[in-house]
C-alpha cells in the first residue's frame, strides 16, 4: 500500500511501470518472433455495392495468433509495430500476402490494404507497392490502399508527393475512419481519394431521421460532390442498412453482411459470387 509521505506513492508507481514495461518487452519479443514463426495472418472481410448486391472485393485485416496469447488484437499489437519500426517488414508481408491472396479471385474483385503512416515516414511503401504488385500480377486497379487523417497531419508534402506516385501506379487511395479524428475537410482538397469511409461510430448511431443521418448524408453529398466512392463500416443492423440506402452510401462493409474470413473462405466466397461489370462501373 502506498505510503502519504510520497516514496511510498513513487515506489508503488515505479512497481507498477515495471509490470507494464516487462508485459511490454514480452509482447514485443513475441512480435519479432511471431513474423519467423508464421503466427500473422490476413483475414478478410467483403465489401458490397450497397445498391446491386455486388461483392466488390475485401479488406485485409491483420491476424495475430500467439501459441500462448491466443488471437492478439490487432488494436493491442499494430501500435507496438509502429513503435518498434517492426511495422516496416510486417507491412510489407501484409502488402505481398494480400496481393498474392487477392490474385485468386475472379475479376474485378478487388483487396484494400490498410497502411501505418511509419510506412510513408521511411519512404519504403512505394518500393514495398510496387514489388507487391509485381510479384502477384495482380492488377493495381483492384488494390486500394487506405491511410487514415493522422497521416495527413504530418510531413504533409512529402506524404501527398508519395500518394500521388501511387496513384500513378493504377491504384486506388481510401480515407479510412472518416470522421473519426480531426477530420479537417481541407484533405478532401489537398488529394483526389477514390474513396472516403464512414467511421464505425457514426453508423452506430445511425437512426432513421436522426442526427447521425444528416451528419453522414452530408459527408456522402460532399463526397459524391468530389466523385468519391463512400463507404460506410460497421454496418451491424438492418436498420442502419436501410438508413445508408436511403442517404445513398455506396458500398457498405460490417458484421451483418460478413465477418472478416481466412483467405480461403473468402476465395469461395468470391467465386460463389461472381461480379459483373467492372469496380468504376459501380
Ligand atoms: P479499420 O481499418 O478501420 O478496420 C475495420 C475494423 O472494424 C476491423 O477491426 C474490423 O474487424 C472491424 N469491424 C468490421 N465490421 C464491424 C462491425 O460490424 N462491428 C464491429 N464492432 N467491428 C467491425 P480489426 O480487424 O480489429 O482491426 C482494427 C484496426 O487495426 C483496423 O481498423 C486498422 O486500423 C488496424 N489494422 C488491421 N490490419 C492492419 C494492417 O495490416 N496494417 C495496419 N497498419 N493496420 C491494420
Ligand atoms: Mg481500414
Ligand atoms: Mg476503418
Ligand atoms: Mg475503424
Amino acid at each position: 500500500r502506498a505510503r502519504a509521505d510520497g516514496q511510498g506513492t513513487a515506489r508503488f508507481f515505479e512497481a507498477g511501470m515495471d509490470t507494464a514495461l516487462t508485459a511490454r518487452h514480452s509482447l514485443e519479443g513475441a512480435l519479432r518472433q511471431a513474423a519467423a514463426a508464421e503466427e500473422f495472418a490476413l483475414h478478410y472481410q467483403p465489401v458490397f455495392d450497397l445498391r446491386s448486391r455486388r461483392l466488390m472485393g475485401f479488406e485485409a485485416l491483420l491476424r495475430w495468433s500467439h501459441p500462448g496469447r491466443g488471437v492478439v488484437s490487432p488494436a493491442e499489437f499494430v501500435p507496438l509495430l509502429e513503435q518498434t519500426g517492426l511495422i516496416l517488414p510486417v507491412g510489407a508481408w501484409v502488402l505481398r500476402t494480400a496481393c498474392r491472396e487477392a490474385a485468386r479471385w475472379p475479376a474485378p474483385v478487388g483487396v484494400a490494404v490498410n497502411l501505418s503512416p511509419a510506412q510513408f515516414r521511411r519512404g519504403e511503401v512505394l518500393q514495398a507497392v510496387r514489388s507487391a504488385l509485381a510479384e502477384s500480377g495482380l492488377a493495381p486497379g483492384r488494390l486500394t490502399l487506405e491511410i487514415t487523417e493522422g497521416l495527413l497531419l504530418e510531413h504533409t508534402e512529402a506524404v501527398l508527393t508519395t500518394l500521388e506516385a501511387l496513384h500513378a501506379l493504377g491504384v486506388e487511395i481510401a480515407l479510412d475512419d472518416f470522421g473519426s479524428g480531426y477530420s479537417s475537410l481541407a484533405y478532401l482538397w489537398r488529394f483526389r481519394f477514390d474513396t472516403l469511409k464512414i467511421d464505425r461510430a457514426f453508423v452506430r448511431e445511425l437512426r432513421r431521421d436522426g442526427k447521425a443521418a444528416a451528419i453522414i448524408e452530408s459527408i456522402i453529398g460532399l463526397g459524391h460532390s468530389l466523385d468519391l466512392r463512400i463507404t460506410a463500416e460497421g454496418v451491424e443492423t438492418e436498420e442502419q442498412l436501410t438508413a445508408l440506402s436511403g442517404v445513398g452510401c455506396d458500398e457498405v462493409q460490417g458484421y451483418l453482411l460478413g465477418r472478416p474470413m481466412p483467405a480461403a473462405e473468402a476465395t469461395r466466397l468470391a467465386e460463389a459470387m461472381p461480379p459483373q461489370g467492372t469496380r468504376s462501373a459501380a
